[in-house]
């Protein structure tokens, strides 16, 4: 067994209104069932997520927590407006975005983008993985799967790694339960984060600072899914989240 990472070169700085496709398909020619991995700051950039950080007017609540915390209150008003809820606020923010995903800052980044300004995450990953994904596959005419993705941190771990925000075409949870080990015993809690997985593969190649791919095909991992997937599968129900109740009783 074995899979391909092939990493899209010669993609240029992403302005807003670019179209990824185009320049994805004129970079590398894609064949039936790759998976096109594609960082969020890319996808942020070309739908103009940009922001001045002087043009933030940070509200109440983004002053206090600044007051709090010693922070840029107008950072705290970026995290802030794309986050439903706050579960950590120091030593820095851990919140649950407007999409479902728990993450540090709610994904708004400084990095890989001029002085000054901020990228705030695409407003709804799987909307963009899919819209991208169908005009993916309108350009070349092959079946595809999307992810998109972000940097993120782990609880308990050092060291953040690629994990997936948006998808198309996925399915991001593989269920074991009901499969047999190598001893015959049947499995009754394993599910893996394949979807996290491919991107924690695919963020080998991009890495994290200039290396200019963000754009990584795997090629030869058959997981491709006719049906519509969402990432919130990957979400556990608010119910079932021992970590997210511990941390709301830490708040208050
Ligand atoms: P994130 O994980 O989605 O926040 O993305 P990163 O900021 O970690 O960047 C991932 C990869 O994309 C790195 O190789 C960056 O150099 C690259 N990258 C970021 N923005 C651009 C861009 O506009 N054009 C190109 N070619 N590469 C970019
Ligand atoms: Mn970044
Ligand atoms: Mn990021
Ligand atoms: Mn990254």
């Amino acid at each position: 067994m074995k899979f391909e990472a092939i990493a899209v070169e010669k993609i240029p700085l992403i302005h807003t209104g670019d179209d990824l496709p185009s320049i994805i398909c004129k970079n590398l020619e894609l064949q039936d069932r790759d998976i096109v991995i594609i960082a969020s700051t890319i996808v942020a950039k070309a739908e103009g997520e940009i922001f001045r950080l002087e043009d933030i007017t940070p509200g109440k609540t983004a002053l206090e927590m600044a007051a709090r915390n010693g922070k840029d209150a107008r950072f705290i008003q970026a995290v802030l407006s794309r986050s439903r809820e706050v579960l950590v606020e120091k030593p820095f923010m851990l919140v649950t975005t407007l999409a479902g995903h728990t993450c540090v800052n709610a994904g708004v980044d400084e990095s890989n983008i001029e002085d000054g300004f901020l990228l705030y995450p695409p407003e709804n990953p799987d909307a963009s993985a899919s819209r991208l994904g169908q005009n993916l596959e309108k350009l070349c005419k092959k079946k595809l799967s999307v992810i998109v993705t972000d940097t993120n941190g782990r609880a308990f771990k050092i060291g953040q790694t690629g994990a997936a925000i948006g998808i198309y075409k996925i399915k991001p949870v593989k269920r074991w339960i009901g499969e047999k080990d190598l001893f015959g015993k049947v499995l009754e809690v394993t599910e893996e984060a394949v979807a996290d997985e491919l991107a924690g593969a695919a963020n080998l190649l991009m890495g994290e600072g200039a290396g200019g791919t963000p754009v990584i095909v795997i090629r030869g991992f058959d997981y491709y899914c006719e049906e519509e997937t969402y990432i919130k599968e990957m979400y556990r129900p608010e119910e079932l989240d021992i970590i997210k109740k511990g941390l709301r009783c830490l708040q208050n």
